[in-house]
């Protein structure tokens, strides 16, 4: 076999199973609404919760941050790419979240590879959730180490896979709100049994940070603990892009030393963590408190009205709110049929969530209105008949 026929077997493959991924350019994605050239639809696929994606504040910023600093960072953070801007930024951060040091990352991607693999070594046990995203399971399966992934949000099977111990460190890694499900994970717990037996703590907030808890402090300081280390992201409720990790001046140091994502790549642009400090400032603000109100607001009175709906609801109270429809091909038409009616919402299949859970992922925004809910229940109920 050589390359083009193992390639086009493997995209075969993809279609006769109705996994094909499709992209479509969008001239409006982040928000309210969905548009392109084809159309306009009522937008509930994107991850900007807050609405902040359009916010004044939040372009002034970028705006005023790239006539001041230019459009490129000129460099990795290691040569001339770390700003007054970045520093601000990460100095603004660890106050609000209540650690000693931020570090930058230019994506959630790049810091939980980067983190996980400057930590595990050979002798090193990884115990993940297994609905843990992408980015995680990714890092740990690449890292030197065993990856072991306990049940879903299952302190138990937790407790066992430690257990199990190894010859080097454990570290334990989940989300606070996960990224498929919506659900949360029962942090206290986790955080208590990682204490007990020595492993170092590591969650992925980036559903829950801006969105949930007292100045949007995330999933974390809503339960009450402190992880090791807190992984933030920009592109979901702060509308703009970029992640931030929150640790120990010790651990910092060393991640600076050894993230090779900080020391081999090219630094945000400054403008980017100017946009990233208006967002800030808004989440921590009243405004922010009116906008996680709404948004609240929304998830109720759209868990009430799909209720009664045939398809399972996730058991979440973010703005994640996925319909558990099953079957590949039948999550596609439920998916084409909504759009039919001006409604967006992402079909998610296999190999992203587990065989036989394809679903709607349904994302709410303090942006919606409350018709907008109510347009949306329309559509799903005029679908189910
Ligand atoms: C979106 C997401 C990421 C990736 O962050 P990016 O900044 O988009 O690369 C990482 N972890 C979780 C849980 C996410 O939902």
């Amino acid at each position: 076999m050589n390359w083009e026929q193992r390639i086009d077997e493997a995209l075969k493959d993809r279609q006769s199973q109705g996994l094909m991924r499709q992209r479509a350019a969008v001239s409006a994605g982040a928000g309210r609404w969905l548009e392109s050239e084809s159309g306009r639809w009522r937008n509930f696929a994107g991850n900007d919760y807050l609405g902040l994606a359009r916010h004044p504040k939040v372009i002034a910023a970028w705006q005023a941050g790239a006539a001041r600093y230019g459009t490129g960072s000129g460099g990795s953070g290691h040569v001339v790419g770390y700003s007054e801007a970045h520093r601000r930024l990460e100095q603004a951060l660890a106050e609000w979240a209540g650690y000693p040091r931020a570090l930058l990352f230019i994506s959630g991607y790049a810091a939980n590879q980067a983190v996980i693999t400057a930590l595990a070594g050979a002798k090193d046990a990884l115990v993940a959730d297994r609905l843990s995203h992408a980015s995680l399971l990714e890092a740990a399966n690449l890292a030197p180490g065993r990856l072991r992934r306990f049940l879903h949000n299952d302190i138990e099977s937790l407790k066992r896979q430690l257990s199990r111990g190894c010859s080097g460190l454990q570290m334990v890694v989940t989300e606070g709100i996960f990224s498929m499900d919506g659900d949360s994970a029962p942090l206290a717990e986790i955080a208590r049994i990682a204490d007990e037996t020595g492993a170092l703590l590591l969650v992925d907030d980036a559903h829950g940070a801006g969105a949930v808890g007292d100045a949007g402090r995330g999933s974390c300081a809503m339960q009450h603990i402190r992880p090791d280390i807190l992984v933030i992201t920009f592109g979901k409720a702060f509308g703009v892009s970029g992640a931030a990790v929150l640790c120990s001046t010790r651990l910092g140091d060393y991640f600076l030393q050894f993230a090779r994502h900080l020391i081999y790549s090219t630094a945000m642009p400054p403008a980017q963590a100017e946009a990233i400090s208006a967002a800030l400032a808004i989440v921590r603000s009243d405004e922010g408190n009116t906008l996680r109100a709404l948004l609240q607001a929304r998830i109720e009175h759209f868990r009430a009205g799909a209720a009664p709906l045939a398809w399972r609801l996730s058991p979440s109270v973010s703005a994640i709110q996925p319909l558990i429809v099953g079957d590949n091909h039948r999550t596609l038409a439920l998916s084409d049929a909504l759009r039919k009616k001006g409604v967006w919402t992402v079909p998610i299949r296999p190999p992203t969530v587990q065989s036989g859970s394809a679903r709607l992922r349904i994302t709410l925004s303090a942006a919606h209105t409350p018709a907008d809910i109510n347009m949306l229940l329309e559509a799903l109920h005029a679908c189910s008949r």
